[in-house]
């Protein structure tokens, strides 16, 4: 981080218009190959090119970053202007962006309505650190489960992201950071000094993304594709709270690396934190986890543990804890607890932590403390969508507005 940037209090850009937003076509972004040939297929490209006019697609999507289908120079100009008539390549719409005083950004976007309902916004969050620079995706609008300690689980479900909405975070972030060769950042885009950009990304947003698996699939398995974005699984992460069914189907359908958000050792304490426990108990997921594909030292699973004063953070939680993982290649990720305005919870002491964190560690786990980041502009875990959410009435009257007057918001 440069000396500017460490000093520079939380900073609003102004919206980034976006075009397309409501052209209600579908979109070639987070098309899956097959998706795409019947695609283009149906708009009558003739068989002996579908192959062909996918590879071009894919490559300028996803190595060049392009959103206009103008700047696909080797494709022919009919073949773009039909492109244009019936697909869109847009990017979501940036209705805010925040950079906080630790380099952390994050990005209120808007996605298109999807049938009856209305435009929907979640938020995208950039963590550079030293050496990496990740991504934390979110895979829906709200959530369906109700820990008790996160402020998403006090919203309640409005959609699945599709697949489109769900890379779109991933294009987006790049764009914004200037990190697709050879295509400039916009001017008024901030980039971290040094080279961090978007080299990992994580399922750790708003929502549970083994609830909108198909999505989340296709969106992984294309920012994984060799031919294009070309992420390592193993700088791939997502995280649930334990939908076992979907844990078997993450092993063998996407291969990414795991991570579960634990939080309680004993059944009781877990079916209060975390409800899904009453259906999937810890027996279950355990047994998920001892039985995902490929571990070893080297791909372990991680398991998210948020430290809750008086709670879940004694020693003797600490002890069942190390009992619980015997066998599984496991890190322990521990979570200072990160409150928002009308939780009950209160984060862990330090000296609890870290107590905590000393047996786990002395037992053979690695056990990082995460530091929470961005925490001035409420982009830490499970803070996400609330400053949203506080501004949705506003935002909504000043939405209708806009439409009712058939103007964008940078008139
Ligand atoms: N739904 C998924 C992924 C999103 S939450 C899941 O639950 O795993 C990402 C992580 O943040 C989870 O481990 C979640 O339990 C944790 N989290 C939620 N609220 C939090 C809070 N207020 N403070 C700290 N961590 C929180
Ligand atoms: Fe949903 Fe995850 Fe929050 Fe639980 S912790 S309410 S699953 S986002």
């Amino acid at each position: 981080m440069s000396v500017s940037e460490a000093v520079r209090p939380a900073l609003k850009t102004p919206p980034v218009a976006q075009p397309d937003l409501f052209s209600g076509k579908p979109s070639l972004v987070g098309m899956s190959r097959e998706t795409m040939a019947t695609a283009l297929r149906e708009k009558g490209v003739p068989e002996k090119q579908v192959k062909m006019r996918i590879a071009q697609i894919w490559h300028w999507l996803y190595i060049r970053g392009v959103s206009d289908f103008d700047a696909m120079t080797n494709v022919a100009k009919d073949m773009r202007e039909m492109l244009k008539q019936h697909f869109t390549i847009a990017r979501p719409e940036v209705v805010e962006e925040q950079i906080s005083n630790d380099g952390t950004r994050k990005w209120l976007l808007r996605f298109p309505a999807r049938g009856a309902g209305r435009p929907v916004e979640v938020e995208t969050v950039y963590i550079p650190e030293e050496g990496r620079g990740t991504l934390c995706i979110s895979s829906q609008v709200g959530c369906s489960l109700t820990c008790s300690f996160c402020h998403t689980g006090t919203q309640r479900l409005v959609r699945n992201l599709t697949a489109e909405e769900i890379l779109g975070q991933l294009l987006l972030a790049r764009d914004r950071l200037g990190d697709f060769p050879g295509v400039d950042a916009p001017v008024n885009a901030f980039i971290p000094s040094g080279d961090r950009k978007v080299t990992n990304i994580v399922m750790m947003g708003m929502g549970e993304p083994l609830y909108n698996f198909d999505n989340v699939k296709t969106a992984l398995l294309i920012a994984t594709d060799g031919d294009g974005l070309s992420l390592s699984k193993r700088r791939v992460t997502l995280s649930t709270s334990g939908v076992v069914p979907e844990i078997y189907r993450t092993g063998e359908e996407i291969g990414v690396m795991l991570a579960i958000s634990l939080h309680a050792v004993r059944d009781e304490l877990r079916d209060m934190l975390v409800p899904i426990n009453k259906k999937y108990p810890l027996a279950e997921l355990l047994e998920a986890c001892r039985k995902y594909p490929s571990l070893s030292n080297a791909r372990r699973i991680t398991f998210e543990y948020v430290m809750l004063k008086d709670v879940n953070d004694s020693l003797e939680d600490a002890k069942l804890l190390v009992q619980l993982l015997k066998g599984i290649p496991a890190k322990i990720n521990l979570i200072p607890f990160n409150p928002w305005p009308g939780t009950n919870y209160q984060c862990s002491d330090w000296a609890t932590i870290e107590k905590f964190a000393d047996f786990v560690n002395q037992a053979g786990y690695a056990s990082p403390i995460r530091t929470p980041r961005g925490r001035d502009i409420l982009a830490a875990c499970g803070q996400l969508k609330s400053e949203s959410e506080r501004m949705r009435k506003t935002e909504r009257l000043a939405f209708e507005a806009m439409m009712i007057a058939g103007h964008g918001e940078d008139d």
